[in-house]
């Protein structure tokens, strides 16, 4: 029985949250503290992520701060999942917030940078502060972002600390106030650079993420080449020898190291890679204000296109950038000519006024009835959202965002009943109950041979362990 539960402090870490609890609620030892805090005692303690909590402990955090407000604020997530694809993207994000430990899988996180063993860091000055403002510091997450060095608020160098973000580590909780030594010596940084680029970065990794855009960091950065020099007049092709020269040229003043590779820089822009840093990198480099580079909004016309070349690209299973370059390649000439007419006049503009007003309430609609692992999930379909809304019949082809964002969610019968024979087994689980297919038939009202044409969705949903419990229940 848990009976006293400390507050999270700004920007902290889970795991610091976790340790000041152990800490402060006169546990004989670790063992004893694990037992109340995870699910499985063995565990080793993420320090960057959340473990799969107890139950007991789980409602407790929930009490002072609902999950998706932790996951986002309190852990490394945006760091490492806000420029991945949309599906891998959200499917971390809801593998953290009903805690079925799958993030593993699906986040890659270093434990070593540049071959070094990696500790948690603090910034001396941020623990002094804390101290004087709360009687004791804890772990910032903003202190932990790999490829930044700097304190950008206080100017200074962050310091490792003895605790070993790795595996090698023994399970333990270790609090910050515990190991932070008071008066330190603190090692300022001059390099202007250095600390306008650690700054951009720890503004976009404390910015809201949006779980569901769709575009990827390489698109947008693409998009904002137009006008420069670094893209030809057709928009289509990068000039990326000389935008590579120029960057370095921009960041002289940093370590070798910090600095990206040709080829790095290729695959971010072609969406091979989305390291958070990097990235802030490249759009510091372009002058995009941060809060550009968090909502990452594509110009109108080209939102519109991509809608119907990612229709093209998967009816002829062709490459959506090929598709969209021969569309775009295509379109240019044809505007030349002046042989497209835009739809216009009054009706064309109400209906699409109509559309981008009724997209937000479709999104929240479509968030309610998807399931995100507590409430049943619902197949998403144009005449399910439909009659939610009460729209009259047909309506949505008038509406293309609206009826876009609801064929994002399209899935096969089989895909949808994997779904919900995973949010069945962990109802079963959760409540405590003991796990057969009678209970989770029940639940699903699924005939057996309607179970067994979706277990081969199950891989990609679940962690392996649970994944060889789920194909085993027949
Ligand atoms: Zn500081």
């Amino acid at each position: 029985m848990i009976t006293y539960f400390p507050a999270i402090y700004p920007d902290e870490l889970v795991y610091s949250l976790l340790s000041r609890f152990y800490l402060q609620s006169g546990y004989l030892s670790y063992t004893y503290a694990a037992e109340d805090i995870y699910a499985y005692k063995q565990v080793r303690p993420d320090h960057e992520f959340i473990n799969v909590l107890h139950p007991e402990m789980r409602e407790m955090i929930a009490k002072t701060v609902p999950m998706e407000k932790l996951v986002e604020k309190h852990t490394m997530y945006p760091y490492y999942g806000r420029f991945m694809g949309k599906f891998r993207r959200r499917k971390a994000f809801e593998s953290l917030v009903t805690l079925n430990g799958n993030y593993k899988n699906l986040l890659a996180m270093p434990t070593k940078r540049d071959g070094a063993d990696r500790f948690l860091r603090y910034c001396p000055l941020c623990a002094k502060a804390d101290r004087e403002q709360y009687g004791e510091t804890y772990w910032h997450r903003g202190h932990q972002m790999v490829g930044v060095n700097v304190c950008p608020i206080h100017k200074c160098y962050l310091v490792n600390s003895s605790i070993l973000i790795s595996g090698k580590a023994t399970p333990n909780l270790t609090a910050a106030e515990k190991v932070v030594p008071e008066g330190e010596a603190i090692s300022r940084c001059n390099n202007l650079l250095e600390l306008r680029l650690a700054e951009y970065t720890l503004a976009v990794f404390q910015a809201p993420v949006d779980i569901d855009s769709n575009v990827s960091a390489g698109r947008f950065l693409h998009s904002k080449l137009k006008g420069t020099k670094y893209i030809s007049d057709s928009g289509l092709f990068r000039n990326l020898t000389v935008f590579y020269e120029d960057y370095l040229h921009f960041y002289e003043g940093l370590k070798e190291k910090t600095k990206m590779e040709l080829w790095q820089v290729q695959k971010i822009f072609n969406n091979y890679r989305y390291n958070s840093y990097e990235i802030c990198e490249l759009a510091m480099f372009l002058n995009i204000p941060t809060q550009e580079l968090v909502r990452m909004a594509l110009p109108e016309e080209t939102q519109h296109m991509d809608t119907l070349y990612r229709r093209v690209s998967k009816e002829l299973d062709a490459d959506f950038d090929i598709v969209k370059n021969i569309g775009d390649a295509v379109l240019k000439i044809y505007q030349t000519e002046h042989r497209v007419q835009q739809k216009c006049g009054a009706k064309g503009y109400q209906w699409s006024k109509r559309d981008t007003e009724l997209l937000p309430e479709v999104k929240r609609t479509i968030k309610e009835l998807y399931g995100n692992g507590a409430d049943r999930p619902h197949k998403i379909t144009p005449s399910l959202i439909s009659r939610k809304l009460e729209l009259p019949d047909k309506q949505l082809e008038k509406l293309p965002l609206c009826k876009a964002e609801i064929l994002k969610y399209e899935e096969s019968q089989q895909h949808y009943w994997a779904r919900e024979v995973v949010w069945a087994v962990y109802k079963v689980l959760r409540e405590g109950q003991s796990l057969n297919w009678r209970q989770v038939r029940n639940l699903t009202n699924m005939r057996r041979v309607n179970f067994e044409a979706c277990l081969p969705y199950i891989d990609e949903m679940v962690e392996e362990e649970m994944a060889e419990r789920i194909k085993h229940l027949l």
